[in-house]
């Protein structure tokens, strides 16, 4: 258990996991991040939104009455096919990540009162959808939330490069000039499915990091966390 409110199951015993608790599950991937972030920068955003969001819900934002809430390890691999192109990119595919997180659910259906998955890999969405959907008709309470901010950038850009400013300094390369793709990203979309991004962004970056800073990185995850909460606060 950490601290303060937010609970980690990885570091739980069984009898401290209590009755019928929230179950947040993180979902990131392993992909590129342009020259300058680490290929665990979805997974790191999505677990710090998951712990953060558990911390507010534990501390009363959750209508009086609710369960515990919990943080389950996150899941590092998600469906990434589009940045293939890059060495240390591990994509399992839409496939692959229904499967896994099929089974998630109902094994956490056995104990946990309700299961939200907090996303931070955009690729990973078409299978939440679907997943969702076919956990509800066998009569689960799940659902998915992400992780954006209004107006953030699609990939390695301004956002991810303050979150990852904030939360782990040490991982963030030099990116003076590591300008991408700043086309929206519904114009670039056509282009990144049929050809990869390495094609559209030989960088990798989808955005411009420039202005970068880890205390607006700071804001943008207080963001990220508030929306979750207000989310999973307000029913699904
Ligand atoms: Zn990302």
């Amino acid at each position: 258990m950490t601290g303060a409110g937010g609970r980690d199951l990885g570091g739980a015993a069984w009898p401290d996991v209590g009755a019928a608790p929230l179950v947040l599950l993180p979902t990131g991937s392993t992909e590129q991040h342009g020259p300058h972030l680490p290929l665990s920068t979805d997974t790191l955003i999505a677990q710090a939104v998951a712990d953060r969001a558990a911390k507010a819900l534990s501390a009363g934002a959750l209508s009086a009455g609710a369960g515990p809430v919990v943080v389950a390890p996150a899941l590092p691999y998600g469906a990434s096919g589009e940045h293939a192109g890059f060495p240390g990119t591990i994509s399992i595919g839409h496939e692959a990540l229904h499967a896994v997180l099929v089974e998630t659910v109902r094994s956490l259906a056995l104990w946990a009162g309700r299961v939200v998955l907090v996303n931070g890999h955009g690729g990973n969405v078409r299978t939440l959808d679907a997943v969702v959907g076919r956990m509800r008709a066998e009569g689960h309470d799940v659902a998915w939330v992400g992780c954006g901010v209004p107006g953030g950038d699609a990939h390695a850009g301004f956002t991810e490069t303050s979150v990852m400013l904030h939360l782990a300094p040490d991982l963030v390369r030099p990116h003076d000039g590591v300008t991408g793709e700043t086309r929206p990203l519904a114009a670039l979309m056509p282009d990144l499915v049929a050809r990869g991004v390495r094609a559209v962004s030989p960088s990798g970056v989808l955005g411009d990091p420039a202005g970068a800073s880890a205390e607006r990185g700071r804001e943008i995850l207080e963001a990220m966390a508030a929306s979750v909460v207000r989310r999973i606060g307000g029913g699904s």
